[in-house]
């Protein structure tokens, strides 16, 4: 291994190491996140508010009947009324669930919901602080003190970012706080109490919020990537390309595509068996992923082709994809040759494509073309992509 060799490795090594890095800042904030995991976080928050919704605007009409044992008129007619709306609010959030249609949408739902119980408590407290009760009456009214501190533990079963639970939790401490200077003797002690419980059940939702989303997002890669090369299955990239085109029909934005196939990979199978193919394939594979931004998708399209999907990227921006593919190199074969691949690329505008699709002809076509010309070469809409030699020999 000569010195450029070595340098190389290691970069790769300290790349490979970094590759973690995102993935925990996908956990904490959700800037990071993909339009694909996005759709699916929309999706499940949305299927849990309504869920819960339904659940709640049952059980909190019921609850009626306790009050009405355990407080006097007019008190437990004011908490009927306030408990009526919430079933009303919460019916309405699990009617609004079923038409869920971005994560905006979803977080408006998550946020409405959340709502209810704070604000309950807030319009109760006035009515509940000092009032006298029997025994019942005492114990729901601590039960109603509790509420903010439900919300926050709820937040627990959604897949969520810690800055997402953090911020609800924020609001909602806030609220406790209002809560504790409607009574008419502020406890200090009490206040402090409430406080530190409250961070606990923030610290135990934030770590169980972010757990969930974990799961979730490795359950989307699972089900989405290709278990040889980690690639993005056809079918989850067919799912990327439509949802990448129609942001970028929507917003104008340009989207490229690179369509490539190894070459000559059949004899990799034929002289050295169908396992050093494998082999090949994972490199080439890891190779392409070396040279991707994170919003650049690759996609296994068939057994040796591959698909690069480049959202916001014009036909000049090709062309560094390009460089750092000859760069980086793609591997060897194991009869020590490099491997090399035919590349055909399109761009959404300047290539006038209809959908998707019509781009991945027109992609495939000129990588067809770059097979018949000889191999290991990019032809694309403009002359700047049309080159020989694309990874180094
Ligand atoms: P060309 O330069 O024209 O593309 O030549 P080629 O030999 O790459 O083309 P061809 O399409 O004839 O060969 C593709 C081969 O890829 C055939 C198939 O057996 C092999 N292949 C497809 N999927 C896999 C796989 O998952 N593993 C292995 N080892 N081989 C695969
Ligand atoms: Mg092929
Ligand atoms: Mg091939």
């Amino acid at each position: 291994m000569n010195l450029r060799e070595k340098n190389m490795a290691a970069f790769k090594n300290i790349k490979s190491q970094l590759r973690i890095i995102p993935e925990y800042m996908e956990l904490m904030f959700p800037f990071a996140h993909s339009a694909h995991i996005r759709r699916h976080r929309a999706k499940i928050i949305a299927s849990r508010v309504g869920l819960l919704s339904l659940l709640f605007s049952v059980v909190i009409p019921i609850w009626i009947i306790v009050d009405f044992f355990a407080f006097s008129w007019p008190t437990w007619a004011i908490l009927a009324m306030l408990r009526t709306v919430s079933a009303i609010v919460f019916f309405g959030l699990y009617l609004m669930h079923q038409n869920c249609r971005s994560l905006n949408h979803a977080y408006l739902l998550l946020g409405g919901m959340m709502a209810v119980p704070p604000v309950f408590y807030l319009i109760s407290q006035p009515f509940l602080v000092g009032l006298e009760t029997n025994a019942l009456g005492t114990a729901v009214t601590s039960a109603y003190a509790l509420l903010p501190f439900i919300v926050v533990a709820g937040l627990s079963v959604f897949p969520l970012t810690a800055l997402e639970v953090f911020i609800t939790g924020v609001a909602v401490m806030v609220v406790v706080i209002l809560g504790a200077a409607q009574q008419p003797h502020f406890d200090l002690q009490e206040f402090i109490n409430s406080t530190w419980l409250m961070i606990v059940v923030l610290g135990v939702s934030i770590f169980s919020g972010m757990s969930q989303l974990h799961y979730m997002i490795s359950l989307i890669n699972q089900a989405s990537k290709d278990l040889l090369t980690g690639a993005f299955t056809r079918r989850s990239g067919e799912e990327y390309l439509d949802l990448q085109y129609r942001i970028a029909s929507r917003t104008g934005a340009p989207m490229s595509i690179l369509f490539m196939d190894v070459d000559k990979f059949k004899s990799v199978n034929d002289e050295f068996g169908h396992e050093q193919g494998d082999m090949v394939l994972k490199q080439v594979a890891r190779g392409l992923q070396d040279c991707l931004r994170r919003s650049d998708q690759l996609i296994r399209w068939g057994g040796e082709e591959f698909v690069i999907l480049l959202p916001n990227t014009d036909v000049d921006h090709i062309v560094p994809v390009l460089d750092r593919l000859g760069e980086l190199t793609l591997g060897k074969r194991p009869d020590g040759r490099p491997v090399t691949v035919s590349i055909g690329a399109s761009e959404l505008t300047t290539d006038r494509c209809e959908d998707w699709v019509e781009m991945i002809e027109k992609a495939d076509h000129r990588m067809y073309e770059a097979k018949k010309s000889g191999r290991n070469k990019s032809i694309g809409p403009r002359p700047a992509l049309n080159r020989e030699n694309v990874i180094a020999t």
